[in-house]
């Protein structure tokens, strides 16, 4: 209800600012694919994060039709090197940004391999309603067929339609909008890379033309758990795969190293073996909070069902991947560490 109300506020007032002028849109770059440069045309392999946001903007000229165009180069970083620190400099500048009424909406162009995981963190701690929405390619800018422009081109339409404010930080890809929370990198190679299994894209971009077909009924920022400034210590959260026969040396290993928190990326439900439930027993009573999550491409993980939750003394993830499983936990405890609100934040976010 709360997150329905914010929606139609923002539209409202995103809705006056631009019927007066065209948007103001600052792109954030922090390198990826997108920026990318191969040795030939017909080759994939690329160095990333070669070109700059002035190199990226001027293969899309039509851009400056939609908006008024302004870039900054955040990073540099193929999104496999992304970091906590360079997801504290984005959050911090982008508040800033809104704050100070610089742009009505914010773009980002970074790598699709942890695209996902930046989104979310940032749909978590950015404290405003305006349109921040996240794009990349697959495909270097020297390929054949490079998809970064139109990606690019694509994702500032999105970014300056007054419909894209109150949804949270958004995904644009291959012609998909896709919320945050939802979505996931699919394919390693494919320009149709990114989907949202539980839920399918909440929009698409076509021609220029923005439309949508659902809202996220989760809570957005500015209920958002914890606010982020350049001195935020995030508690440390780690993620540990079960497969058939797994030793659960790993829990130990991290428990060992004092970690706050600990995700399992299960099977199934959530499910483990049961020397990873001796282990997380020993984490818990360590005083570390496990979360079960599921390596499971679609669905979500049952408090209560195929594991006594209450016993073990774990949360589950509902139907968050384990990589935003990470984000949030990180977030949430930096909040608390009791069980049942920790719990109630996973099915609230
Ligand atoms: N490894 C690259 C990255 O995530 C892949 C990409 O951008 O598509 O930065």
């Amino acid at each position: 209800m709360k997150k329905i109300v914010v929606f139609i506020l923002a539209v409202c007032s995103v809705l006056i600012t631009s019927a007066q002028t065209k948007p103001k849109i600052i792109i954030l770059a922090t390198g990826g694919t997108i920026a990318g440069t191969g040795a030939a045309a017909d080759r994939a392999g690329y160095t990333a994060g070669k070109l700059n946001v002035d190199d990226l903007l001027s293969s899309i000229p039509a851009a400056k039709k939609i908006a008024d165009i302004s870039g900054e180069q955040i990073a540099s970083v193929g999104s496999q090197d992304m970091s906590i620190e360079i997801w504290k400099k984005l959050a911090v500048r982008i508040n800033d940004i809104f704050k100070n009424k610089e742009a009505d909406a914010v773009v980002i162009t970074h790598g699709t391999d942890t695209q996902e995981e930046t989104a979310y963190f940032l749909d978590l701690t950015i404290n405003y309603p305006n349109p921040v929405v996240l794009t990349g390619s697959m495909r270097p800018a020297t390929a054949i067929s490079a998809d970064g422009p139109k990606n690019l081109y694509d994702a500032i339409t999105v970014a300056a339609n007054p419909k894209s404010a109150g949804r949270g930080v958004l995904v644009s890809f291959n012609e998909g909008i896709f919320d945050s929370r939802d979505v996931t990198k699919i394919s390693t190679t494919k320009v149709n890379a990114f989907a949202s299994p539980n839920t399918g894209p909440i929009g698409q971009v076509y021609d220029g033309k923005v439309e949508y077909y659902s809202v996220s009924l989760r809570e957005v920022s500015p209920a958002s758990p914890v606010k982020i400034d350049n001195n935020t210590k995030l508690p440390r959260v780690e993620i540990v795969y079960m497969y058939a026969d797994a030793p659960a040396d790993y829990i130990d290993y991290l428990v060992s190293k004092k970690v706050d928190g600990i995700v399992i990326a299960g099977v199934g439900n959530g499910n483990f073996n049961k020397a990873f439930m001796d282990a997380v027993k020993r984490a818990v009573a360590a005083g570390v909070v496990v979360c079960r999550s599921t390596r499971c491409p679609s669905g979500r993980v049952v408090l209560e069902d195929e594991i006594n939750d209450k016993e073990l003394g774990t949360i589950v993830s509902d139907d968050l991947n384990p990589q935003k499983a990470r984000v949030l936990l990180m977030l949430a405890l930096s909040k608390t560490r009791k069980q049942k609100e920790l719990q109630d934040i996973f099915f609230k976010f």
